[in-house]
């Protein structure tokens, strides 16, 4: 079998033409457009562009932003403090803090002001408890993003068995509850699990959330299973990459790590899902298009609760 590619980019697109035509219906019947404060505290170069695109994403879809740079050195009480004002600014419908903080900030402390109203990332624990009561919630967006892949390609969750590696707060935890909500049979492994290849390779949906290049191979992968690599994994060492590629698909790789000096993998063996499985999501180019659509949509659903529009 050659598994179908799930390419991330045209669902995201589809997703953010949605969310922007409800934008300009919001802003032509209510007269106002969904707000969404970012904060960065530090220069960690990641972190910048990650707030780069999502204040650009922002601005192409006609939801308005605010953005607040801090320095390093940022004491716990001035953020806490800005988080505060952000609560209270009956202006901003979602507030987002980008990780990781400084050390000498309480990240637990920060994301539990959030007003859980305006927690777009869908960590705060109010909004935990209600995912896993199955009422509704800010869901944070990675898992949310896949589970729009999975419905959009029209790969059938109830009643499948659901394998999801990984057990994080942001990805694996918040999988399992919406892929439960979904009506999957939901199993979640982690680094303690005994077997795991057997576990996995029961799989019809096996979603991999592990931070370890290509780890899941040939016997996770259930033959037509759909595989979710949410992995984003640096890779610099040509060595590794021989192992997941082929061909036209490995000769480039090799020149990207030449000329920027990595290559980004997902969590799966590529080469490997793409001779088993019957679907697969590519990395780059799979899960991580929708995180950022998915945010632009918590934020116009926190505007809509807020102010009480259907
Ligand atoms: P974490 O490091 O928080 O969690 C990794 C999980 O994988 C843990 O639960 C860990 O188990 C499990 N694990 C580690 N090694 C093994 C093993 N050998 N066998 C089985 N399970 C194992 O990572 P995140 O959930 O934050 O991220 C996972 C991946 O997803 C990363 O590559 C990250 O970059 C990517 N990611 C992508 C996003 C996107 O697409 N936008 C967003 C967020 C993350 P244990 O709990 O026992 O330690």
């Amino acid at each position: 079998m050659t598994a179908k590619i799930l390419n991330g980019r045209p669902i995201a697109e589809a997703i953010k033409m949605e969310i922007k035509s409800e934008i300009a219906d919001l802003r032509e019947v209510h007269g106002f457009a969904p707000c969404l404060a970012v904060v960065r505290v530090g220069d960690d170069p990641a972190s910048a562009v990650y707030v780069g695109n999502k204040l650009n994403t922002t601005e192409e879809l006609g939801l308005t932003s605010i953005h607040h740079h801090l320095p390093a050195e940022t004491k716990n009480e001035e953020l806490l403090a800005l988080v505060q004002s952000l609560n209270e600014n009956d202006d901003v419908d979602g507030i987002l803090v980008q990780l990781p903080l400084p050390t000498q900030i309480d990240e637990s402390a920060i994301l539990e002001l959030i007003d859980p109203k305006k927690d777009v990332d869908g960590f705060h624990p109010i909004n935990v408890g209600r995912l896993s009561q199955g009422r509704e919630s800010l869901v944070p967006c990675t898992p949310a993003g896949v589970i729009e892949i999975l419905k959009r390609s029209g790969i059938e969750i109830a009643g499948s068995n659901a394998v999801i590696v990984g057990r994080s707060n942001i990805v694996g935890k918040p999988m399992a509850m919406l892929l439960l909500q979904e009506n999957a049979t939901v199993t979640i492994c982690h680094s303690r699990t005994r077997d795991l290849p057997s576990i996995a390779a029961r799989a019809d949906i096996l979603v991999a959330a592990i931070g370890r290049p290509g780890f899941l191979r040939s016997d996770h992968i259930k033959d037509g299973a759909a595989v979710i690599d949410v992995g984003i994994n640096k890779v610099s060492d040509p060595s590794q990459i021989l192992e997941l590629y082929d061909g036209e698909e490995l000769e480039k790789r090799l020149a990207v790590i030449e000329n920027r000096g990595f290559t980004l993998v997902g969590d799966v063996n590529k080469r490997d899902a793409i001779a088993k499985a019957g679907a697969y999501t590519p990395v780059p180019g799979g899960v991580g298009l929708l995180t950022i659509a998915m945010l632009m949509r918590n934020t116009v659903d926190a505007a809509k609760r807020r102010r009480g529009i259907d």
